[in-house]
């Protein structure tokens, strides 16, 4: 048996794969006692021997050696740059690929092809987390604590965060807790909770300020707290003035009576957590609507206190360390700003350039996509570990913007939606067939083993880069225990430092989160205990106004649309899709809607309906509940139709497009 990791979400949950490809948990992240997986786990082995697994490179769809391939893709990017420009050549990369990929990407990017443009789906997941994390503690770590300190807590706040289905061992972490579940609709989640709040989609920041105003009102604020750890109260405590409760109830539909219980329960506990997803983040105030959360935390004296905290539930499989090497479109290896020459300077010296030869910050995810093809945008992408043409926001506008570049290049283990419109598809090994480290939702580095060959034909990403780079004249090489050396040279002295953390202490066990800046150090699973990550070790209170959706219901498309997951799959789906057992739990794409909706619309279970927006129409299956509300519907977004619709208004700080919340029009299809 070997020991590894799952291969989906930022759990990571710990796992042993046998040498028939049985699968079992182990008792390692997050379980520490008896394991748990969830069937997308249990059934990870099937993707290893799917029938949609490719073993050829595929040339303008034919079969193709190796050679034949990457010389064609090196003469094409070649010519492309030499006609264009650097910046006609773009790169776009996963939060699933292991740290090692996301570094080599980011360095292939800059030093081989000298372009500034890469970026990567975890624009999509957690940015704007990320962005408002640094902006009030200094420094993005998803969980800044373990999450079994999570065992310990009285109460949690969940907000837009369906833990229940997107990573159901969590759960168990939560079972001592009073939960208070912030979401639109009544989730597998939310049916445990003590508290549900049930906010008009796209007004959690509102309902964030209501209940920061009730805390201050209440007298519930940590005094003592706020003086010793945090700056900027006063500007916050007067920007709530119009944010009273009346209000926010008009704005969220949330009452006030309900919103008091919320915040006395939170201010009343001993040991109490405020943790977002993507429901609170995923919108174009989402950076906003995460921070006025995390005043709400400050102000409760909760984060960098043991038992405590504020955190982000991260849901990529390397979500976390995907945004720290270097895949980000603004960022350089060890977490830190391209546009910092220290560590232009640090990350030049490793990679051997003159740091002035490096490119400086390139388009975030949504406007490199939607630059692709045009006269000012790149004409050729290399794509790995993502699948835009399901999971972008407008994705019929970026699959046609895909489908007019010169080139595209997809690296995949099948051929997913994206990788149907590329000139050249290039087979990968994946989780169990290679070695490679994962930083899960905690910031610990975990250690994925090879358990298994790859079947004969494919290659890993880094094999595939090494011989992209070999004939664009540049050296990269292949094994994932030497790069993962160099990413710990390129990232020292960095926020996310990982000099400390090899290959051999996580496999003997040591549970190592970074920072870990030298040889022997224990890492640090809960780096604000004593101090913040800002030059004078305070957290910042920010003021943050809140602002109606991009998007309004009107008499056109009066009705709003927003989107999540259901428990078998995972993402775009390109992955889940593709197992039996997962599809006979969730065969097809639906939407959910309330029953006095449906019957104002002449709706019944079962019927098939057109849904549109201002960007495209989907068919889907009408599922009638009454766990969402009377003016929302709910899609899933593992299949092609849901992203077709939803609205690619941008967080102005983070990147992140307005995926939660858009206008949209239902109608049966007869
Ligand atoms: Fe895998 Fe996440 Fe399920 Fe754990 S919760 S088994 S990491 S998909």
């Amino acid at each position: 048996m070997t020991r590894t990791h799952c291969p989906y979400c930022a759990l990571q949950c710990g796992m042993e794969i046998g040498p028939g490809l049985e699968i079992s948990p182990s008792t390692d992240v997050p379980a520490d006692g008896p394991g748990a997986l969830c069937q997308k786990g249990w059934t990870a082995g099937e993707l290893l021997t799917n029938g949609a697994r490719l073993t050829t490179p595929l040339l303008n769809g034919k079969p193709a050696s190796w050679e034949a391939a990457l010389d064609h893709v090196a003469a094409r990017l070649s010519a492309i740059r030499a006609e264009h420009g650097p910046d006609a050549v773009a790169v776009f990369g996963g939060g699933g690929l292991t740290n090692e990929k996301a570094y080599q990407l980011g360095k292939f990017a800059r030093v081989a092809l000298g372009t500034s443009q890469i970026d990567y789906n975890g624009r999509f997941c957690m940015s704007s987390a990320a962005a408002a994390t640094i902006r009030a503690f200094g420094m993005d770590r998803g969980l800044p604590f373990p999450i079994t300190d999570l065992d310990d807590a009285d109460v949690v706040l969940l907000a837009g965060a369906n833990v229940a289905e997107t990573m159901p061992p969590f759960v168990r972490r939560l079972s001592g807790a009073r939960l208070i579940v912030v979401d639109p609709r009544r989730t597998p989640t939310a049916r445990l909770a003590w508290l549900h709040l049930q906010p008009t989609p796209g007004t959690d920041l509102a309902l964030a300020l209501g209940l920061l105003h009730l805390a201050v009102a209440d007298d519930l604020v940590d005094a003592d707290y706020v003086e010793a750890r945090t700056t900027g109260f006063d500007a916050v405590r007067t920007s709530l003035a119009s944010w009273w409760p009346e209000r926010v109830e008009r704005v969220t539909g949330v009452p006030v009576h309900r919103m008091r219980q919320a915040v006395r329960a939170l201010a009343a506990a001993g040991n109490a957590y405020i943790l977002t997803g993507r429901g609170a983040e995923q919108h174009a105030k989402g950076t906003d609507t995460v921070t006025a959360f995390v005043n709400l935390a400050l102000a409760l004296g909760l984060p960098g206190r043991y038992g405590s905290g504020y955190g982000c539930l991260t849901g990529q499989g390397n979500g976390q360390g995907g945004r720290e090497h270097g895949q980000k479109a603004d960022q350089l290896p060890g977490y830190r700003r391209i546009d910092d020459p220290a560590a232009r300077e640090h990350v030049a010296g490793v990679w051997g350039v003159r740091p002035e030869d490096l490119p400086g910050a390139g388009r975030s995810a949504y406007e490199l996509l939607d630059a692709l093809g045009t006269p000012e945008g790149p004409r050729a992408l290399l794509l790995f570990g993502s699948n835009p043409v399901v999971s972008a926001p407008a994705s019929a506008r970026i699959g046609g913007r895909i489908a007019g570049l010169d080139l595209l290049v997809v690296a995949d283990v099948v051929r997913s939606e994206t990788a149907a419109l590329a000139d050249v598809v290039l087979p990968v090994t994946q989780w169990a067939e290679e070695d490679g480290t994962m930083t899960n939702l905690e910031g610990r580095v975990l250690l994925r083993r090879r358990a298994v060959a790859p079947p004969a034909g494919v290659r890993s990403d880094l094999e595939v880069l090494a011989g992209l780079a070999a004939r664009l004249g540049h050296r990269f090489g292949t094994e994932p225990a030497a790069v993962f050396d160099e990413l710990r040279r390129a990232g020292a002295g960095g926020v996310a430092d990982y000099t400390g953390i090899t290959y051999e202490r996580i496999a003997a066990g040591t549970a190592l989160h970074w920072p870990c800046p030298s040889a022997g150090h224990p890492g640090t699973p809960r780096p604000f205990l004593d101090r913040f990550a800002h030059p004078d070790g305070r957290a910042r209170f920010v003021p943050v106004e809140h602002r109606p959706a991009a998007e309004e219901p009107d008499e056109d498309y009066p009705v709003r649309l927003t989107t999540g997951r259901v428990l078998a799959h995972y993402q775009s789906g390109a992955q889940t899709r593709r197992i039996a057992s997962l599809v006979r739990a969730a065969p097809e794409p639906f939407v959910e809607l309330h029953p006095d909706l449906a019957a104002q619309l002449g709706i019944a279970a079962g019927d098939l309906v057109r849904v549109s927006s201002r960007r495209g129409e989907s068919r889907v299956v009408a599922r009638i509940s009454d766990a969402i509300r009377r003016d929302t519907v709910f899609m899933p977004f593992h299949w092609e139709g849901a992203n077709r619709l939803t609205n690619p208004a941008l967080d102005p700080v983070s990147g992140m497009p307005e995926f939660k919340v858009c206008a949209v029009r239902l109608e049966r299809d007869s």
